[in-house]
């Protein structure tokens, strides 16, 4: 059931050469004081998703700067345990209802024997991460880790969340040392007294595959064997099928620019699909039926018989694309934000969440509030290549102050020292 990932070794110095020197020193001297302390990362899925995309950075990374640092991934026997997880995940992000008490008993049983068996292969740390909802019971569960600071790391929208749900999940939070939230304005109202709160933003590896530099040659190959007609415009969102992000809004915005730019074309790209997604086919279809027989809409859903990695794939609509969106109704953070924004793109997103923090409106890209905002949005940013070029610099070096990864490993470094209380506090990374 649980699975331990492993990653191949990762030179830290290539993180350290793209940073300040000073916050270059100020990580490694906080990494070196973590001595023999053996730190875990836990989430419910080993692919797809911004958490798996984080983990598979940050893991490395961590390591190569001497922190002690494993990946597990829960695989939970029972089927229905994501059915219950992904309506928990919509309703932390705001969905009415309630829990029957079947699928409590889903949730929580499930996790009892998760615990179980990380007592029973042995799995153990000195700091545990726990991530997302997923996990979040697992929290007073660790009982052979006496001693072991445990942290859990909510990644969800959690601006309007559902207040049956919160009553029964937040007095679970009371086994934890501490709590980390993507933004200050998710902070629970109700929190019981114990856990300390960090902020830490996510952030993206701009070391990968899906976001270094790929030569213009090579993306536009890539769109070309998907089926893009690489002479004329594209607008692309890269994004699971979830209802949250919002794939028929951004279908309606292509709609309203093509009035003024005919021949436009729209990628929706949702390859990735997480396992822990078990609404995703239902979405797929829906979007189907929603983009009918328009050829110069492009939905990418399969893994299969591509003309290339996921990760190039991705890299190659975002660099390719004239435009990129992010039209979600909910967002947590929203790693492709950022993505695109490194690629020196102008990115349209929805006024929510985490893409608030990322793009600054009128800046570093556009927040919008409807489709038909973001469809006027894209028809301007296709008439105006200046303009896309000016926003798509900002958005770059906005994300190159406050979204690389070597950020957020300092802030969760922060949050485990502070919750352990060892060595002397540190100075503040960019
Ligand atoms: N992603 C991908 N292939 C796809 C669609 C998405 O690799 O076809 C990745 C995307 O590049 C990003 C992650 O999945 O790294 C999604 O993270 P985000 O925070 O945007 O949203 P989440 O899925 O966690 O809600």
């Amino acid at each position: 059931m649980i699975e331990t990932i492993e990653y191949p070794e990762t030179d830290a110095s290539r993180y350290l050469d793209l940073m300040p020197p000073d916050a270059a020193h100020c990580l490694t001297e906080l990494a070196a004081q973590f001595g023999d302390i053996r730190v875990i990362h836990m989430n419910s899925t080993a692919n797809g998703g911004g958490v798996a995309e984080i983990l598979h950075s940050l893991v490395p990374l961590s390591n190569a700067l001497g922190i002690r640092t494993q990946r597990a991934v829960i695989n939970p026997k029972d089927p229905r345990f994501f059915d219950v997880t992904k309506r928990i995940h919509n309703m932390l992000q705001g969905a009415e209802g309630s829990l029957s008490e079947e699928e409590l008993a889903v949730y929580y049983g499930c996790l009892d024997d998760v615990a179980e068996e990380i007592e029973r292969i042995g799995l153990s740390a000195d700091v545990w991460f726990l991530h997302d909802p997923q996990l979040l019971p697992l929290g007073r569960l660790l009982d052979h880790c006496s001693g072991a600071t445990r942290i859990w790391t909510v990644h969800i929208d959690l601006t309007q969340p559902n207040a049956w749900l919160m009553d029964e999940l937040l007095p679970l939070t009371a086994a934890y040392d501490a709590l980390i939230c993507s933004m200050d304005t998710y902070v629970p109202g109700r929190l019981p007294p114990g856990p300390a709160v960090h902020i830490a933003p996510p952030a993206i590896d701009p070391l990968t595959t899906k976001n270094s530099v790929m030569p213009g040659e090579r993306s536009a190959e890539i769109a070309s064997l998907l089926g893009i007609d690489t002479c004329r415009p594209l607008v692309t969102q890269v994004s699971r099928f979830d209802v949250w992000k919002d794939p028929w809004g951004v279908i309606d915005a292509y709609r309203l620019a093509c009035k003024s730019h005919p021949g436009l074309q729209l990628a929706l790209l949702g390859l990735s699909q997480a396992n822990d997604d078990p609404e995703g086919a239902q979405v797929v279809e829906s979007v189907r039926d929603y983009a009918g027989d328009d050829s110069n809409i492009h939905l990418f859903f399969s893994p299969d018989d591509l003309p290339a990695s996921n990760d190039e794939i991705v890299n190659a609509l975002q660099t390719h694309s004239d435009v990129l969106v992010q039209k979600s109704t909910r967002e947590g953070f929203g790693l492709t934000v950022s993505e695109g924004m490194w690629k020196g793109k102008a990115i349209i997103g929805g006024n929510v969440g985490g893409i608030r923090l990322q793009i600054e409106d009128g800046q570093s890209g556009y927040l919008v509030n409807s489709s038909v905002e973001a469809g006027e949005r894209i028809a301007q940013l296709l008439s105006d290549p200046d303009l896309r070029a000016t926003i798509g610099k900002n958005a770059r070096q906005r994300v190159r102050e406050r979204f690389l990864m070597p950020r957020l490993m300092y802030d969760y470094m922060r949050a485990a020292q502070q919750a352990r209380k060892f060595g002397a506090a540190a100075n503040g990374v960019q």
